[in-house]
């Protein structure tokens, strides 16, 4: 899964980083000598001498190759122990969010992924609408092609549709209210092959009276698959609704109903 096309939104305009482009680290330094800012956000490079982290675009002298390393992500570079340079200030770019799609039998998947682990997974049928989609959930972000994991995630993603006896254990950054989150929470107890309803939900986090809410935040729900929201269903066993459609909630229910 490295050359995921992605469409080009209409909106506003998918960065494309080229990350074919910096997938060695041969390529990431002769990012860095040029200082190209296409590379910001695709990784980040920190240098032993000076223990601080850059943007690929950072204008400060050019650091000795040997002393350099190649990080992902910036919390990568913090887990290493590294700075975050105060001429680049690479903590101040607007959060990257990287984005992959792929194909399964419930049509397109995109995943997006920050620092933190995945943060939405859409289905849909256009491409270019699940990317217009993320970008309005994270309006201040730079959407980027491809990397820190993205494409490995959505195949990921893909195989489980296919097969989901596997399982799927993505890590997620999951964004939302305390009460959503506790919503969401629920929802990844419920096992693979089965069902509940909103109200076994609600009653399950301690508030009965809440299955409506339980039911907006199951509709708010921006992770698919991932936080499982398509194994709520009715309690007289009617599907209710699907934000990503009731045909692929069917699917989904079935195919896992076979495992
Ligand atoms: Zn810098």
């Amino acid at each position: 899964m490295t050359e995921l096309a992605i469409g080009t939104p209409t909106k506003k305009t998918v960065r494309s980083a080229n990350v074919a482009g910096f997938a060695s680290d041969a390529d990431r330094w002769s990012a860095v000598v040029r200082r190209d800012p296409a590379a910001d956000g695709v990784f980040y490079y920190s240098v032993r001498t000076t223990g601080v982290y850059c943007l690929p675009s950072c204008a400060a002298r050019l650091a000795r190759r040997a002393n350099v390393r190649f990080h992902a992500t910036r919390a990568d570079a913090d887990a290493a122990g590294f700075r975050a340079c105060k001429r680049c200030r690479p903590t101040e770019q607007g959060a990257a969010i990287h984005v992959a799609v792929g194909d399964c039998a419930l049509g397109s998947v995109l995943v997006a992924a920050s620092d933190k682990g995945v943060s939405a997974i859409l289905l849909g049928d256009d491409t270019d609408a699940l990317v217009s989609e993320v970008q309005a959930r994270f309006p201040k972000a730079a959407l980027i092609r491809g990397g820190a994991d993205s494409e490995r995630w959505v195949a990921q993603v893909v195989a489980y549709v296919e097969a989901p006896r596997r399982g799927l254990d993505l890590p997620l950054d999951i964004r939302g209210t305390a009460f959503q989150r506790q919503v969401w929470r629920a929802l990844r107890d419920i096992p693979i092959g089965s069902t509940t309803s909103y109200a076994d939900i609600a009653a399950r986090i301690g508030a009965p009276d809440t299955a409506r809410g339980v039911a907006r935040a199951c509709a708010a729900n921006a992770l698919a698959i991932a936080i499982p929201c398509h194994r709520v269903v009715r309690k007289d066993g009617g599907l209710s609704g699907y934000r990503w459609g009731m045909a692929r909630k069917r699917a989904l229910l079935d195919r896992e109903a076979a495992v």
